[in-house]
């Protein structure tokens, strides 16, 4: 269906009935939906309508694929100089409306203020920053006479339009993650925030008009996985898709995108583990596991889920993790002093639910479990299981929520063998003081980033993705810049002669 995108455009943000709409950046252009309907947004810590954006179908997202299609050759021909040029005024935008973005994440996420000012939306602009730079680095085997009379070379190539579906829990920094290395790259990118999620990235949307970014090189589609995220999966012109989320959705999704062959990149679920050996120092364990347990109301595929402690030490350390876990101040998310808010949703909240009444159904000892401020909001209390058998749903499945529990082991190898006995592979952590555990241990997990004596850190120039179900392709670094382009090898004859001396194996007699 032929639409004229101009008729379609307006100013944004405006306002009908006090309530701000959105809308979505395609070509040059803030739109609303083709077909006009819009969808509510929900503060998950008051269950209030705080804006609307569009709800997109297919024919937004072709339009959006064609924007980025069309803007792809002038965009991959820049001078890496150029893209990174773009892409520091990006991040200088998104510093310029910080205290906004920061605003908007919080109460669209229903994260902490102190979470979202000091983590999400710096760490966002820092990455930006980071593929700006990386953009200018390409990296590869030397060129050279690999064979005898000619000249082999790499050209690290962009690989068209990159289709990104991003999940709830970390929406700008998730945006980003996706936008900027396929973006430093050369690609041109149509993004689809989570439902619940939009407002960090149509903010960046609005920015990107702002700064000039040429139209079409970012473009951002909002709505349903089924109505947006599936027709930008199979969509032939999207080359690669990068999606962030669950394991179940990622096998649909490379199931889809497996048909046209495209690229995937996954990031997954997990399940960390948090290991304590017999001579770690428990204070700061139990602290560094409280932290990684309800960071993000535990929403975080690197949350820790399975503490696994040396026998020795086990009461000692449940008796702080509890003790701790007792002072986590939940409530008014823009409070400074809240640690923690509520889940995503409504959904959410009945989820993990789901997940805790079955494992006391099942008798797996409920060892603590807090409570939640009265009134609105989808609040979950911190929850310690105790003892769970290792093949019990709690110890095998991803629950997202503020729910952890804390077994028993009675050596390193046990601990190794319960901490790998699992499907996910993404995120893992030792706590020890012996430098020969720590590597042995280190080297045995099968997760994509093992912590020493931390849990959780992370930094733009180190890689992040998982092992096994948790996916693959790495989020963050130089590795995330590589995942986004495809290696060509040009050979060069230097003889200039027409019968070489290896053409006889196919064609005549040798020379
Ligand atoms: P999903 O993986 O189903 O959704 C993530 C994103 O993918 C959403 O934008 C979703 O849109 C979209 N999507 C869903 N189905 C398709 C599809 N077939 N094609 C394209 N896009 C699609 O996660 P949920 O939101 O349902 O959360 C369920 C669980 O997933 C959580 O409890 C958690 O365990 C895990 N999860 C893991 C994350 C991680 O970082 N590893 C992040 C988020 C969730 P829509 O919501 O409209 O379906």
């Amino acid at each position: 269906m032929p639409v004229n995108l101009h008729a379609l455009s307006v100013q944004a943000p405006i306002e009908v009935f006090m309530t701000p709409r959105y809308r979505m950046l395609i070509g040059s252009e803030l739109v609303p939906a083709v077909e006009g309907l819009w969808q509510s947004i929900i503060n998950p810590s008051t269950e209030e309508i705080i804006a609307e954006v569009p709800q997109a179908n297919a024919v937004d997202v072709d339009l959006a694929v064609q924007a980025a299609q069309k803007a792809f050759p002038a965009w991959s021909t820049l001078s890496p100089g150029e893209r990174s040029h773009y892409l520091w005024q990006l991040a200088q935008g998104l510093e310029k409306y910080s205290d906004e973005l920061i605003q908007l994440e919080s109460t669209n996420a229903g994260k902490p203020i102190k979470l979202v000012s000091n983590g999400d939306v710096p760490f966002a602009i820092d990455n930006l920053k980071y593929f700006a730079g990386q953009a200018r680095v390409i990296e590869g085997l030397g060129t050279g006479e690999v064979v005898g009379g000619y000249t082999s070379t790499i050209r690290r190539e962009p690989i068209g339009v990159i289709g990104s579906i991003a999940p709830w829990n970390y929406p700008i920094m998730m945006a980003i993650w996706k936008i900027a290395p396929a973006l430093a790259a050369g690609n041109t990118v149509v993004l689809k925030p989570a439902p619940q999620t939009p407002l960090t990235s149509l903010k960046i949307g609005e920015i990107a008009q702002e700064i000039g970014l040429p139209p079409g090189v970012l473009n951002i589609v909002t709505g349903g996985g089924p109505e947006v995220g599936e027709p930008l999966v199979i969509h032939p012109q999207a080359r690669m898709i990068s999606f962030t989320g669950s394991t179940a959705t990622g096998k649909r999704i490379m199931g889809l995108a497996a048909h046209k062959m495209a690229r995937v990149h996954l990031e997954l679920g997990g399940k960390a583990p948090l290991i304590v050996l017999a001579d770690a120092d428990i204070e700061a364990a139990a602290r560094g596991a409280v932290v990684g347990s309800y960071v993000n109301t535990g929403q975080d595929c690197t949350a820790v889920t399975r503490i696994l402690v040396e026998r020795p030490h086990y009461h000692h350390f449940l008796d702080r993790f509890t003790e701790l876990s007792k002072e986590v101040r939940i409530g008014d998310i823009s409070s400074e002093s809240t640690d923690m808010g509520p889940l995503v949703s409504a959904d959410q909240k009945e989820r993990v639910a789901g997940f805790v009444d079955r494992a006391q159904a099942a008798g797996i000892k409920l060892h603590y479990q807090g409570t939640v401020p009265d009134g609105p909001g989808f609040y979950y209390p911190p929850t310690i299981f105790v003892e769970a058998p290792t093949d019990s749903e709690i110890m095998q499945e991803e629950v997202f929520g503020p729910v952890v529990v804390i077994n028993p082991v009675d050596s390193v190898d046990e601990a190794i063998a319960v901490a790998n006995d699992i499907r996910y592979g993404l995120a893992a952590s030792v706590w020890t003081k012996n430098i020969h555990q720590a590597w042995k241990v280190a080297a045995a997990l099968q997760f994509g980033t093992v912590w020493v004596n931390d849990h959780l850190p992370l930094c733009a120039e180190m890689p992040h993705g998982g092992f096994k179900e948790s996916g693959f392709g790495k989020d963050l670094s130089r590795y995330a810049f590589e995942e986004y382009t495809i290696a060509k090898h040009v050979m060069f004859d230097l003889s200039g002669e027409a019968e070489k001396g290896w053409h006889f194996s196919v064609f005549g007699d040798p020379q």
